[in-house]
């Protein structure tokens, strides 16, 4: 029976010949089915991936060399471009879309081996934390079906989570990878703004967005890393710099490193209990180990949701204006009197509740009479923010903090309440406001029987010390 541990050791098994891509394609493809109900995938890509499988096994046997994913069985988030196969930001407006290119990250995956198994459900054009806002129904935990997988990237975490595929490639505006990777208990990274290319990923918040990844373990996430970032002529906002091979030397030698948490963050009164106990336990062992870890003031943390939520909606009611029924996917079938009545209709039979929620914010944030109260003011916070962040790393290697108040909840425990939703996201959207990158990894498990992890976060394209820590924090020592 096929098991999976870890990439290297996967392919270590397809060099000894005790399993091949085929097999492993078969597995996953099975399991998919099996787990149906849970909805991650809304659609795979049965027989081309086992078809790229048995090229890829013949290209193995006859001793040619192999590219560095050779047959890594990967799913994408039904919001990035994979050319000639359809694409819907889990939206009814995208309906028949089919996507004419590859995106950078696609393009990349293929390049080095990898088999694209299929498109995962998610939060309607990455916006949510449960997704209980996709047009194509819930996702639900695997480790308990009554709660949520968390979102927007739910379907990509379930599918690490279940063992539906091997790794999975997800986005994040706000913690839409590290948030459902802290639910389901696997590794979820976001890096640097900018470090992996962005062409070819469905815009919400352009200025805030990046691809990010999930695996069971933080090799697999390096080497993913590896293989997909670095600059791109086609994303003016992909970094240039070089990309280091990050899945090599993520062992530290014992180094001890300076550590930073938020002492509001710790205290925050709407942090679960056990998850707080569980942190101080954490910073405590850190200590011991020696480790420095201190405490820093950080009397802007009330301001991070209100400030992301003014400026995504602001940069999502412009991305998505160009969803007009007319250059892509639904158009409305009833009868209407103007150019404009179309639009409209077009626009409130397509876009679901939540997205109209945030294109009519947005929208409002950046009418005439409010611009300055709202979207100048959220600016200068965000501006203050990478300012005092700055200044933190000048002092610390980095900053550890939870990832989520408290562990995956019930479906509808906050689906009518808006704001609590939005509150829940007050430890994520740090990292992308500040564009820095930041890891969740799960250490530990609730009373509920759910897990959660820790956030790490780093600065500015020091991904390689991110990784190498949560490697020792792993270890446990
Ligand atoms: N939960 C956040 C939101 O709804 C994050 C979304 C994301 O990262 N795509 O905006």
């Amino acid at each position: 029976m096929f098991g999976f541990n870890s990439i290297k050791d996967y392919q270590k098994n397809l060099l000894n010949g005790q399993t091949t891509c085929v097999e492993a394609v078969s597995f996953y493809l099975a399991s998919i089915r099996e787990n149906a109900h849970l909805n991650a995938f809304l659609e795979t890509y049965a027989d081309e991936a086992l078809q790229r499988a048995a090229a890829l096994d013949e290209l193995q046997k006859s001793g040619q060399p192999t590219g560095k994913l050779h047959g890594v069985v990967v799913g994408l988030k039904d919001i990035i471009c994979y050319k000639g196969h359809e694409l819907s930001a889990s939206s009814k407006i995208l309906q028949g879309f089919i996507s004419i290119y590859n995106a950078t990250v696609t393009e990349r995956l293929l390049q080095e081996g990898a088999i694209i198994i299929g498109r995962q459900n998610c939060d309607e054009f990455a916006m949510g934390s449960s997704n209980e806002n996709s047009a194509f129904g819930n996702v639900l935990n695997a480790k308990d079906n009554s709660r949520v997988p968390g979102g927007s990237s739910g379907g990509s975490a379930v599918s690490v989570q279940a063992g539906l595929c091997m790794i999975s490639l997800g986005s994040d505006t706000g913690g839409s990878v590290r948030q459902p990777a802290d639910f389901c208990g696997i590794v979820g990274l976001k890096p640097t703004y900018g470090r992996i290319s962005r062409y070819g990923l469905i815009a919400y918040a352009s200025s805030f967005d990046q691809i990010g990844i999930f695996g069971k373990t933080i090799d697999d996430v390096a080497l993913i890393l590896e293989v997909i970032a670095g600059a791109d002529d086609f994303d003016s906002t992909a970094l240039t710099s070089k990309v280091p091979e990050y899945s090599l030397n993520l062992d530290d030698s014992g180094r001890k490193y300076k550590i930073a948490y938020f002492k509001e963050a710790l205290e925050h009164p709407g942090l679960d209990k056990e998850i707080a106990k569980s942190l101080r336990e954490f910073i405590r062992k850190l200590t011991d180990d020696g480790h420095t870890v201190e405490p820093v003031d950080f009397e802007l943390l009330e301001y991070v949701v209100p400030a992301y939520y003014v400026l995504t909606t602001a940069e999502a009611s412009s991305n998505l204006s160009r969803f007009d029924g007319i250059k892509y996917g639904y158009a409305t079938k009833k009868p209407v009197t103007s150019l404009t009545d179309f639009y409209k209709q077009t626009r409130s039979e397509g876009f679901g509740k939540e997205v109209k929620r945030r294109i009519m914010l947005g929208t409002f944030v950046l009418s005439a009479g409010y611009y300055d109260a709202y979207f100048t003011k959220a600016q200068q916070v965000r501006t203050i923010l990478v300012e005092r962040t700055n200044i933190i790393f000048r002092q610390y290697d980095a900053i550890i903090s939870p990832t989520v108040p408290a562990p995956a909840f019930k479906f509808g425990e906050k689906s009518n309440d808006p704001i609590e939703m939005f509150l829940a996201d007050i430890y994520t959207v740090f990292a992308n406001l500040t564009g820095i990158p930041a890891i969740s990894i799960p250490l530990f498990t609730h009373q509920s029987g759910m897990n959660f992890g820790i956030q790490v976060m780093v600065s500015r394209e020091d991904e390689k010390t991110l990784l190498q820590l949560s490697k020792r924090f792993v270890k446990g020592s």
